[in-house]
C-alpha cells in the first residue's frame, strides 16, 4: 500500500529575492511530501543558478508553466509553520501588483531581517539568574566586603522565579559579579525562551483626564465604529489632546481583547511617546524601529505573531508584522513623508495600511495636525471620516505667529534684532526657546577667498556641508565623508570661509551671547548614539530656562511644556522649491514646529524671520492658519490636473555615464507612446535637479491619468519593456507609484 502524501501538489511557486517579476517553480520532493505539509508562507531553500537561495512559498500547483523535466527540486524546508501568514501574502501579492515591485522583494521586506537571512522563527534562548539552596539562605552580611555581588546576590533572591540577563542589565547589576557567584556555587544560569512578558514590571496606570467637548465628540464616533473597516481622519490643531483620543479607542479594543498597531514616524518615536503608552496601559508593548538590533526585532515580531503583543507601535516596516488579533491600526502623523519608502520597494505604509485594514475588516486611524492633501481630499470627498479638533486640550492656546520682516535690516548670526531680544525677554522669564533651522553642519559651503573654489562632492552635483566639530567635509546626499580642508587644494591659499549657516554655527554663536544658558542642539548628528534623544529630552524637561536648536527632528511629536516662544530662523526655505509639494511640506512644517509653543499653561509665540513677509503662503498660513492654506492649495492642484486629483507615477532611470538613462527613458517613449491610452500625460524625460548622485545620472518621467487603470496599464507596459531593455546594460530603472518626490 503507497503512503498517503502530506502535499499532494508536485510543484510549489517560489518568491525569490531577486529583482525579477516573477515567481520560480520547483519540485516537491517526494520524501519530502511524505513527512511534511507544505503551505504558502513558509521558507525553504532552493537551487538556484549555481547557489542556493532562501525562498518562500506563495502556492502549491498541480502543473508546472515550464517543461517538468527541466524543474528542479527544492532543497530544503526551513519552517514547521507558515512565516507569511495568508493574510500578509495576500497583502503582498497586491503591493506587488500596486507598485510594479518584484514580489519576492516585496514579500522579504515584510520579514524582519534575521527571518531573511534564514533563521529560525524562534524566540532565542537567554540566560535566567537562580539562586542555590545556598544562595537563598546566606545571608547578605556575609557579602558586604563585595558590594557588588552583594547587590547581585539580593536582586536574585528578590526574584524567586529568578532574574533574566536582560532584567540584570537593565538594574545594573555587574555580570562578572554574577559569575563570581555562580563559582562560589550561590547562584546558578538557566537557558529560558526569551519572552519579555515575563518579566514585566507592575505598572503604574494613570487616570486620565476628562475629555473636552471636541474630543469626547470624536471618541465617541470612534466607539462607535470600532468593529468594521473605515478610515477617520483625526484632524487636530498641534496639541489639542489627538492622543488622549486614540487612547481611549485603545483602552476599549484592548478590553475586547484586540491588538492595536500603532505607526509612528521614523524619527517620531520619542521615548516620551512610549512612556505614555507604558503608564496608560497594563499590557504588553513592543516596539518596532531601525535603532533596535534584527534581534530585538525578531523578538518583538514574534511576540507580535504570538498574540502575546497587545500594543506594536512601530515605524514603516511594521505595517507589514503579523498580528492574528489585530483590531485597528493607528498612524500618528500621517502626513509624515518617512512613511513612504524612498528606494527599492516604493510604498506607503499609510495606504497599505489602509488595504490592510480593509481586507481584515478593521478600522484605521489617521492622526494630524498638518493632514496630507491626499487625506484631506478624502475627507473632504467623504471617504473617509473627518474629525476635528480646533482647540488646544486643558488651558493651553494656540501660539501667535509672527512674521519679522528681514529686509534691509542688520543681521547677528542670522537673527533679526527683535528675535533677538525676545529670546532674551523669554530667558528672563525662565522659559524656554526653541530655535529651527532645517539645515545641519556647520555651513553649507566652504569657499575659497582668493580663486572661488567650493568644496563640492566628487560624487554628486553639490556642495559639501562643513562640520567643524568633527572636523569633517560631508555630502548629505551620498555620505561621502573627508577631512575638512584648511588650504585651498586649487591656489594653495590657507583663506577658506564658510557661507551660510548650519545648526552646529548657531550652537556656538548663541553659546557666545547667551553664556550661562544651557543649549542644547537636537539634529541627526547629535543624536547618533542610541539613547542620546533620551537624554536630551530629559535635560530639556531638567532645566527652567534653555535654548533649543534643531532641525525638523525637534518638530515631530514632542512636548515641551516651558518652549513659550519658537524663533523660525528661515521661513523662506522651502517657499521656491521646484516641486510641487513644496508649499505643501512648507506649511506642515512651520505649522508643526510653531506648535510646540505654549503647549501648557503658559502662552506661546512664533517668530517666523523672512524676506518675503507679503508673500501669499506665509501671509495665508500666518492669519488663517493649516487648513485654510490647504484647502486653497487643493483648489490650486485641481486646476493644474495634479496628485491627488491626477495619479501619478513616476519611472527613474540611473546609469553611472551621462546620457544613456535621459536616452532609454525617451526611446521608451518613442516606443510605448503609440500604444498608452489617451487618458494618461507624458512629461519627459528630464534630467533630475540633482542629475549625479553618488556617481549615477539620474533621469525622470512623469506619467500621470485621472483613472488608475489606463495609468495602471501603461506602467505595467513600461515595466516589461524596461525589464527588457536593461538586460544587457547597467541602467537601473525604478517604478515609483504615487511619488513623493518628482524630480
Ligand atoms: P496632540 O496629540 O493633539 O498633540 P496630546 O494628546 O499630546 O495632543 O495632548 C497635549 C497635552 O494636553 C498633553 O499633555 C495631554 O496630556 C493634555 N491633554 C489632552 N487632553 C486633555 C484634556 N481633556 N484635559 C486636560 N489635558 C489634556
Ligand atoms: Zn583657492
Ligand atoms: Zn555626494
Amino acid at each position: 500500500m503507497q503512503e498517503a502524501l502530506l502535499t499532494p501538489y508536485p510543484f510549489i511557486k517560489v518568491a525569490l529575492p531577486v529583482p525579477m517579476r516573477t515567481l520560480f517553480d520547483y519540485k516537491v520532493p517526494k520524501a519530502l511530501a511524505l513527512r511534511h505539509e507544505l503551505k504558502p508562507g513558509m521558507r525553504i531553500k532552493v537551487p538556484f543558478g549555481k547557489s542556493s537561495r532562501l525562498g518562500v512559498i506563495v502556492a502549491l500547483s498541480e502543473t508546472s508553466d515550464w517543461d517538468p523535466e527541466q524543474v528542479k527540486p527544492f532543497t530544503s524546508l526551513v519552517d514547521e509553520s507558515p512565516v507569511i501568514t495568508k493574510e500578509l501574502m495576500a497583502l503582498c501579492e497586491w503591493a506587488a501588483r500596486y507598485y510594479h515591485h518584484p514580489i519576492g522583494d516585496v514579500i522579504f521586506h515584510a520579514l524582519p531581517v534575521l527571518l531573511r537571512k534564514g533563521e529560525n522563527a524562534e524566540f532565542r534562548t537567554e540566560n535566567w539568574w537562580l539562586t542555590t539552596p545556598e544562595g537563598q539562605t546566606i545571608s547578605l552580611d556575609e557579602l558586604k566586603r563585595a558590594p557588588r555581588q552583594q547587590d547581585f546576590l539580593k536582586a536574585v533572591q528578590q526574584h524567586p522565579n529568578g532574574l533574566s540577563q536582560h532584567a540584570a542589565s537593565v538594574l545594573d547589576l555587574a555580570p562578572s559579579a554574577g559569575k563570581t557567584l555562580e563559582e562560589k556555587g550561590l547562584l546558578r544560569r538557566e537557558p529560558r525562551s526569551f519572552n519579555k512578558g515575563g518579566e514585566k514590571h507592575a505598572h503604574q496606570t494613570q487616570v486620565p483626564p476628562t475629555l473636552n467637548p471636541e474630543q469626547a465628540i470624536a471618541t465617541e464616533e470612534l466607539l462607535d465604529s470600532r468593529h468594521h473597516f473605515n478610515v477617520s481622519l483625526l484632524d487636530g490643531v498641534t496639541g489639542s489632546g489627538k492622543t488622549e483620543v486614540f487612547l481611549r479607542l485603545m483602552e476599549r479594543l484592548i478590553e475586547e481583547g484586540k491588538q492595536i498597531l500603532v505607526m509612528v514616524p521614523e524619527i517620531g518615536l520619542t521615548p516620551q511617546t512610549l512612556k505614555r503608552f507604558e503608564v496608560r496601559f497594563n499590557t504588553d508593548i513592543v516596539l518596532m524601529h531601525s535603532n533596535m538590533s534584527d534581534r530585538e526585532r525578531l523578538d518583538a515580531w514574534l511576540l507580535a505573531a504570538n498574540g502575546h503583543a497587545k500594543i506594536i507601535i512601530g515605524t514603516r516596516s511594521a505595517a507589514f508584522i503579523p498580528a492574528p488579533n489585530l483590531g485597528l491600526i493607528v498612524i500618528d502623523e500621517e502626513h509624515d513623508t518617512s512613511y513612504k519608502q524612498h528606494e527599492g520597494f516604493r510604498y506607503h505604509a499609510r495606504d497599505l495600511a489602509i488595504k490592510r485594514a480593509q481586507a481584515l475588516d478593521i478600522p484605521v486611524l489617521l492622526a494630524s495636525a498638518t493632514p496630507s492633501y491626499e487625506s484631506l481630499t478624502n475627507a473632504l470627498q467623504k471617504r473617509f471620516t473627518w474629525l476635528k479638533l480646533r482647540k488646544r486640550a486643558g488651558n493651553a492656546h494656540i501660539p501667535e505667529m509672527e512674521r519679522v520682516d528681514l529686509r534691509g535690516k542688520t543681521l547677528v548670526h542670522g537673527f533679526s534684532e527683535h528675535a533677538l531680544a525676545s529670546i532674551k525677554l523669554c530667558l528672563d522669564r525662565k522659559e524656554q526657546v526653541l530655535i529651527f533651522l532645517n539645515r545641519r553642519g556647520y555651513a553649507p559651503t566652504l569657499m575659497c577667498h582668493q580663486c572661488g573654489w567650493i568644496a563640492a562632492c566628487d560624487h554628486c552635483d553639490v556642495n559639501l556641508t562643513v562640520h567643524k566639530r568633527a572636523n569633517k567635509l560631508h555630502c548629505h546626499h551620498c555620505d561621502t565623508q573627508k577631512a575638512l580642508l584648511h588650504t585651498c587644494p586649487e591656489c594653495q591659499s590657507e583663506e577658506l570661509f564658510t557661507v551660510g549657516e548650519g545648526t552646529e554655527q548657531i550652537e556656538t554663536q548663541l553659546t557666545t551671547l547667551f553664556k550661562d544658558t544651557p543649549i542644547l542642539r537636537v539634529d541627526r548628528d547629535s543624536t547618533q548614539r542610541k539613547s542620546a534623544m533620551e537624554k536630551l529630552t530629559q535635560k530639556i524637561h531638567e532645566h527652567d530656562q534653555a535654548i533649543l536648536i534643531g532641525t525638523q527632528m525637534l518638530a515631530k511629536g514632542h512636548h515641551f511644556p516651558n518652549v513659550t516662544l519658537v524663533v523660525i530662523m528661515d521661513a523662506d526655505a522651502g517657499l521656491f522649491s521646484s516641486d510641487f509639494r513644496g508649499m505643501e511640506r512648507t506649511a506642515q512644517l512651520i505649522t508643526q514646529v510653531a506648535g510646540r509653543a505654549g503647549r501648557a499653561k503658559k502662552p506661546g509665540h512664533v517668530l517666523l524671520q523672512t524676506y518675503h513677509p507679503d508673500h501669499a503662503a506665509i501671509e495665508c498660513l500666518c492669519n488663517l492658519g493649516y487648513e485654510h492654506f490647504a484647502i486653497d492649495g487643493l483648489s490650486e492642484r485641481k486646476s493644474l490636473s495634479l496628485p491627488p486629483f491626477f495619479h501619478q507615477v513616476i519611472v527613474r532611470a540611473e546609469s553611472g555615464n551621462e546620457h544613456e538613462a535621459m536616452q532609454l527613458l525617451a526611446a521608451m517613449r518613442n516606443d510605448l507612446e503609440p500604444y498608452f491610452s489617451k487618458d494618461v500625460y507624458l512629461v519627459g524625460p528630464y534630467t533630475a535637479i540633482i542629475v549625479r548622485k553618488a556617481g549615477q545620472h539620474r533621469a525622470l518621467i512623469s506619467i500621470k491619468s485621472a483613472q488608475r487603470a489606463p495609468l495602471h496599464q501603461a506602467t505595467q507596459m513600461m515595466t516589461k519593456w524596461l525589464e527588457q531593455s536593461t538586460r544587457q546594460n547597467r541602467i537601473r530603472f525604478a517604478i515609483d507609484v504615487d511619488p513623493l518626490e518628482t524630480y
